[in-house]
């Protein structure tokens, strides 16, 4: 199979991509625009073999990863705009990218409340939010193969350094993860992580592969190199060495899970994407698929199920459909819940049981993960009913609880509780555990 070589394309040298070589001056200069607040890379792999160019602009993978006017607010787009066409100098278009950037809730879900501490000091790069499961974000990891424009992560690649989470080497997190036996997992993010080199990416890993970890159970790496760059596990130079690293990790007596981030079924359509999920598969590790739901994107219930269906025949696992989180880009990605609820059950409906693996849809949110169950009537109201898979407290999780139906609510906090009551159950504890800028309990 061929083996190409991967090429970055940014907002630095976007003008080389060879399918905008007709295109206008004015469409480059959105591109521009909109780069200059919100994070912009793709690459040879999704615009030669992803993108249906025949189809642009509403195609899902160029709205994956093409900047356009709508994913900033008017106002915002007008004043980045206005300062490009001024020619104003580089200083005053950072400040101006800046302070938009400011106003796009670039600290979503509270996560730098989730830091753990080690002797008194902050384990920089993780964060523990829920009993079961610590995040790791290695420094060398902070970038992807290619930007989503949906990405919560988004702040990390724009340079808010109140927003990056990095750590440069896992040793200190090692020594945690030794003082917290309920820890059974780890979940390594980014960016991506798989970015980074087999030697990196092993130096990272290594300190949890110890005998002196016995609870820990399973290494997550979540990853969306399978849609964007397959050739990772195939032709890359350290290809092979990926997946020698992988069958050390099964070696070690743990189950080394890749969650892989898929949005649309285009992105398993590919001879690279399918020989690279087997050559995983063939080291012992599993794939877990998730994705969240986005308008123009994936907002049709067969572009799931045949998702699901896929994955599945390439021995994947279905795992979870999200909700659009409330940051950057939010407005124009945004389902409200009910539709997400409609699109999640339809979707569902049309696969077999062996699909049904997969949760959904899911608000990663403050207090926790909490999925919508569906829209009901109890007692003459109309409501949401939602219950936690994941919480900060444990015993949140299971428990049923509602929300007044609203039918403009795109997430946790536009909802408000059913049956005349002032507060959700867990608000009061919520508020006691992030001004305590709480370890997770138990
Ligand atoms: S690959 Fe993942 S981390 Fe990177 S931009 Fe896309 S969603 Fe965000």
């Amino acid at each position: 199979m061929a083996s190409p070589q991967y090429r970055a394309y940014t907002a630095r040298n976007f003008r080389e991509i060879p399918q905008l070589a007709d295109w206008p001056e004015s469409a480059l200069k959105e591109i521009e625009t909109v780069s200059r607040v919100l994070p912009f890379k793709t690459n040879n792999y999704v615009i030669d073999e992803l993108i249906d160019w025949n189809d642009v602009p509403v195609d899902p993978m160029y709205t994956l990863n093409f900047p356009r006017h709508e994913l900033l607010k008017a106002p915002h787009y007008r004043k980045m705009a206005k300062a490009v066409e001024n020619g104003s100098p580089e200083h005053h278009l950072k400040a101006v990218a800046r302070s938009i950037q400011l106003e796009l809730n670039p600290d979503a879900s509270g996560q730098s409340a989730n830091v753990p501490l080690l002797n008194g000091h902050r384990v920089s790069g993780a964060q523990h939010k829920y009993r079961e499961t610590v995040l790791f974000f290695p420094q060398a990891g902070q970038t992807c193969h290619a930007y989503c424009t949906f990405c919560f992560r988004w702040p990390q690649f724009s340079g808010l350094s109140h927003s990056r989470f990095s750590g440069r080497e896992s040793g200190a997190l090692a020594e945690y993860l030794k003082l917290h036996p309920k820890v059974t997992d780890l979940l390594i993010t980014g960016g991506d992580p798989m970015i980074m080199k087999a030697r990196t990416l092993a130096e990272y890993l290594e300190p949890f592969l110890t005998d002196e970890l016995p609870h820990l159970k399973t290494i997550r790496i979540g990853t969306k190199t399978l849609a964007y760059w397959p050739y990772r596990y195939l032709t890359d130079s350290d290809s092979d060495d990926i997946l020698r690293l992988f069958e050390k990790v099964a070696a070690s007596g743990r189950t080394l899970a890749i969650m892989a981030h898929f949005n649309h079924p285009v992105e398993l359509s590919t001879e690279a994407v399918r020989k690279a999920i087997a050559r995983i598969q063939a080291t012992g590790a599993q794939i877990r698929t998730q994705s969240p739901l986005l308008r123009h994107i994936n907002d049709k219930p067969e572009l799931w199920s045949r998702m699901w269906r896929k994955q599945v025949d390439f021995n994947c696992i279905p795992y979870y459909m999200f909700v659009e989180r409330d940051t950057g880009a939010k407005h124009f990605f945004a389902v409200p819940l009910e539709r997400c609820w409609q699109i999640f059950r339809h979707a569902y409906q049309k696969v077999s049981g062996i699909c049904r693996t997969v949760r959904g849809p899911v608000m990663s949110a403050t207090p926790g993960k909490v999925q919508i169950l569906g829209v009901t009537e109890v007692a003459d109201e109309k409501v949401f009913a939602l219950q936690f898979i994941q919480g900060r407290n444990a015993d949140w999780v299971g428990r049923p609880f509602f929300a007044r139906y609203d039918k403009n609510a795109t997430w946790l906090n536009g909802l408000r509780p059913a049956f005349g009551e002032h507060r959700f159950f867990f608000e009061n504890e919520l508020k006691g555990l992030l001004l305590a800028k709480m370890q997770p309990m138990g």
